[in-house]
């Protein structure tokens, strides 16, 4: 019998520890843990993604500091907007909603946030040190993987992981993280040869692909963990996973659903890294 990974309880556990974390900071040094939330035009998922984090800042204790910039915003004036983010000592993390309107360059905007404040763990210093395996500021999805393998007491050493995906802000983190945690990895993607031969090894697998139930039973080995990161609309209009969960969860020890899995842990980890940039800024003084 295979058992569910509850990311939305894991969700509330861990907010439940930042909310202490956050009070704990605001005692200790009299001011709020700060998150600056930048929203450029009018994408209405995006709309609903900033909406969420600053619903998620209240539920924690962060304070949070909204900026809604139009559609024809130019460069300089985004620029100009972080720039001052960078240098508000009440900001502790700084997130600037992706995608931009095309006519920006995300790029250059993104280089101004220090990889102190960037919270998002996108930063070349940040990928660079979780490639050393040192402290820093790790990718929200796959580090909200990692809490719930953690939590759940689900031992990676030693174990055969492949990650399907290797996309900069899922597949590739995702890869490193496991291998920091003493898994052998292997990472696919749209060119690998014996995908399915690849990931019928897997103790671990974890799937971030992009496509409607993409990994199907046959994938999957008996009584592997079977993570799941995708989010896609199935035939209906339902949302659902790269995995085919009806068919694949008989063959698992574990695994995530898909809504209720790694969804709800992305969010979380915005906040738990918000939390842990703002301890660390006041541990430099
Ligand atoms: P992405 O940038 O599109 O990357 C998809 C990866 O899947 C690529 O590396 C691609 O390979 C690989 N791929 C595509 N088709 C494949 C195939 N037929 N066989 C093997 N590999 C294949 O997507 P992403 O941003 O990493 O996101 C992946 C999924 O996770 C999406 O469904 C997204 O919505 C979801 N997501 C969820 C959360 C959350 O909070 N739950 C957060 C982020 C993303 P190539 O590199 O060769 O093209």
């Amino acid at each position: 019998m295979y058992k569910l990974i509850d990311g939305k309880a894991h969700s509330e556990a861990i907010r439940g520890e930042i909310r202490e974390r956050a009070e704990k900071f605001k005692s200790t040094y009299g001011t709020d843990v700060g998150l600056a939330v930048v929203l450029v035009g009018n994408d209405s998922a995006s709309q609903v993604y900033v909406r969420n984090k600053i619903k998620g800042c209240e539920q924690t204790n962060i304070k949070s500091f909204a900026y809604y910039l139009p559609e024809d915003a130019t460069q300089a004036q985004v620029e100009e907007l972080v720039s001052e983010l960078v240098e508000n000592r009440a900001i502790h993390g700084i997130l600037v909603q992706l995608p931009l309107p095309a006519h920006l360059n995300a790029e250059n905007i993104l280089k101004l946030i220090p990889e102190s404040k960037d919270v998002d763990g996108f930063c070349e210093q940040n990928i660079g040190n979780l490639c050393m395996n040192r402290k820093c500021l790790v990718a929200c999805t796959p580090n909200g993987v990692m809490k719930m393998l953690e939590r759940e007491n689900i031992s990676l050493k030693g174990k055969n992981a492949v990650v399907i995906g290797r996309s900069n802000i899922v597949g590739k983190p995702m890869a490193m993280l496991l291998l920091n945690a003493d898994a052998t990895v292997t990472v696919c993607h749209s060119k690998t040869a014996n995908l399915k031969e690849t990931c019928q090894q897997a103790d671990v697998l974890v799937a971030a692909i992009g496509k409607a139930k993409f990994v199907t039973e046959d994938f999957v080995k008996d009584g592997a963990v079977v993570v799941d990161v995708g989010m896609n609309r199935d035939e209906n209009g339902k949302l659902c996973g790269d995995v085919d969960f009806e068919h694949v969860k008989n063959k698992c020890s574990y695994i995530t659903p898909v809504p209720g899995g790694v969804g709800p842990m992305t969010i979380t980890m915005l906040l738990y890294n918000t939390v842990t940039a703002a301890e660390r800024s006041a541990e430099l003084g």
